[in-house]
């Protein structure tokens, strides 16, 4: 994953972390087009009281504020959640098409930031849980995109942050998949765990249900189906 550093300007950001980082923090830049590298370029320039650590486009993650310092970007005068703050958490902004009223995110965009933020989450032992909108945290509507009626599109992104390790936890449909590649030894079922992400056990189930790995069915209805022929 390459990440272009755009150095902040230091006036745009707080002071060297106390504690460690606990949460990290979605937002969206809420400028219809822009791209990552003009958001770094701004916040390297502008003295604007405001920063993230990361900005994200479809091609390009741009490094902003260091990690170990907290930026200023979910800072407010009320709170809506206990704990999550600037010192503790990492701010990922994700720029925005669409228009003012109807924003939106390109798709590669959503990757890029998914990408990005599994990386922080397996470097700061943080669980999806603790991914959080600016929404969550303040109440903004940032990011508008997955705000309200972008309530599932936020789930779903957020579904796609979770990398399995075991077969335990991984959902239903996936499992007969796996359970079977491993029997056959091309997944790794001890040690240092699966490392799947979501989109790559859909992959893999397409590729059973297309008999890549063997023409034995794994899942229940094609059998019946199969049965009834
Ligand atoms: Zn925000």
């Amino acid at each position: 994953m390459k990440i272009v550093s755009i150095p902040c300007r230091r006036e745009n950001y707080g002071g060297l972390r106390a504690g460690t980082v606990e949460y990290l923090v979605v937002h969206y830049t809420a400028v219809p087009n822009d791209t990552a590298e003009n958001e770094g370029a701004y916040f390297a320039r502008e003295q604007v009281g405001a920063s993230a650590h990361y900005f994200v486009d479809e091609k390009t993650i741009v490094s902003s504020v260091p990690e170990e310092y907290a930026a200023w970007h979910c800072g407010a005068a009320s709170y809506r959640h206990d704990r999550c703050r600037n010192s503790n958490s990492i701010g990922v902004e994700i720029c925005t098409k669409g228009t003012h009223g109807d924003y939106r995110f390109h798709p590669q965009a959503l990757e890029r930031a998914r990408q990005l933020l599994r990386k922080l989450m397996e470097r700061y032992q943080i669980p999806a849980e603790r991914v959080l909108r600016h929404y969550d945290v303040t109440g903004k509507l940032c990011p508008a995109p997955f705000v309200g009626q972008g309530q599932a599109a936020w789930e779903e992104f957020k579904e796609g942050l979770t990398v399995y390790q075991t077969l335990e936890q991984l959902p239903a449909w996936a499992r007969p998949t796996a359970e079977k590649l491993v029997q056959q030894g091309i997944l790794q079922g001890t040690g240092e765990g699966l490392d799947l992400t979501q989109d790559m056990i859909r992959i893999l189930v397409m590729l059973d249900r297309a008999a890549v790995f063997g023409k034995e069915q794994t899942n229940g209805n094609e059998t019946q189906q199969r049965g009834s022929d």
